[in-house]
C-alpha cells in the first residue's frame, strides 16, 4: 500500500480501459495514441478526417508531441503538455533531408510560440514515477514519448526490448521515438501498464524503473501529455480486495 497526498493511500492497481488502435506506418504511432485516448464519437470523427488533418497539419516526417496537443485541442480534449525543451529540436526524431528538417523546426517553433494563444497548457518540467502514478489514479491516461530502443515489455517481449525483435535492423539508430499510452499501474508488481501502437492485442507491462529510462532517454525531452479522461469504467483494486476475491475463489 502506498501513501497518497490527497486521499491517504493509493489503490494498489489502477487500469483505465483503452480501445486499442494499431499504427499502420512507421510515422503514425502518435496518431494511433490520439485515437486510443479519444472517446468513441471523437475517434470516429478523427478517423473520418484523418487525411485532412494530416494535409493541413504539414507534419513532415511524423507528428511531434506538440502536434498531438494541437490535435487534442481541436478535439476539445482537456490535457497538459510537460516537456524539457521549449525549442523546436526534432533532430533526434528525423532521418529526412535537411530541407525537411528545417521546415519541421520552423513549424514546431511557430506552434510553441502560439501554444498559449491556442489555449494549450505547456510547462517545462521533469516528473517522476510517483507523479505519473498520482495522475493515473486521480485523472486519467498519459501519452508519453519514449525511446523505442529502451522500451520493454515483459509480456510480449520477455527479457527483450521491442526493437530487438526486429531481425532486419542491421545498425540500430541512436534514437527512435515512440509515443505510447500509459493506462495503469500495479503497485504490487511495481509495473506500469501501457498500450504500444505497434501492438493491438494486449496491454504491455514494464517495470517502473525501465519506463523511467525509456521516457528520459536522449531525444525524448521527457515529453508527457497528461489527459483528464478518467471514466467510471476504470478499474481499481486494493490489496484487501484481491485477498478477498482470491479467498472467494478458493472456497468456491
Ligand atoms: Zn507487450
Amino acid at each position: 500500500m502506498q501513501f497518497h497526498l490527497l486521499t491517504g493511500v493509493f489503490p494498489d492497481i489502477v487500469e483505465h480501459p483503452i480501445v486499442p488502435f494499431k499504427q499502420r506506418f512507421d510515422w503514425d504511432g502518435g496518431f494511433a495514441c490520439i485515437a486510443m485516448v479519444l472517446d468513441h464519437q471523437k475517434r470516429q470523427k478523427f478517423i473520418a478526417y484523418f487525411r485532412r488533418i494530416c494535409a493541413e497539419g504539414d507534419f513532415g516526417e511524423g507528428p511531434s508531441s506538440l502536434d498531438l496537443c494541437y490535435i487534442l485541442k481541436d478535439f476539445n480534449v482537456p490535457h497538459k503538455y510537460l516537456t524539457m525543451t521549449f525549442a523546436g529540436n526534432p533532430e533526434h526524431r528525423f532521418n529526412g533531408c535537411y530541407e525537411s528538417l528545417k521546415r519541421d523546426v520552423a513549424r514546431l517553433n511557430f506552434k510553441l510560440q502560439h501554444a498559449k494563444q491556442k489555449g494549450i497548457d505547456v510547462k517545462k518540467c521533469s516528473v517522476n514515477n510517483q507523479f505519473l502514478i498520482d495522475h493515473l489514479d486521480m485523472h486519467g491516461t498519459i501519452i508519453l514519448l519514449t525511446s523505442e530502443l529502451m522500451l520493454f515489455c515483459d509480456l510480449c517481449t520477455p527479457k527483450k526490448r521491442h526493437s530487438e525483435s526486429c531481425a532486419c535492423q542491421i545498425q540500430p539508430p541512436m534514437y527512435l521515438g515512440c509515443h505510447i499510452v500509459l493506462c495503469g499501474y500495479n503497485g504490487l508488481t511495481q509495473k506500469f501498464m501501457y498500450r504500444n501502437p505497434l501492438h493491438d492485442n494486449h496491454v504491455c507491462n514494464i517495470p517502473y524503473q525501465e519506463l523511467d529510462k525509456a521516457r528520459k532517454a536522449k531525444g525524448t525531452y521527457e515529453d508527457v501529455i497528461l489527459l483528464y479522461n478518467k471514466t467510471p469504467q476504470h478499474k481499481v483494486f486494493r490489496n484487501k480486495d484481491l485477498t478477498t476475491s482470491l479467498a472467494g475463489l478458493r472456497t468456491n
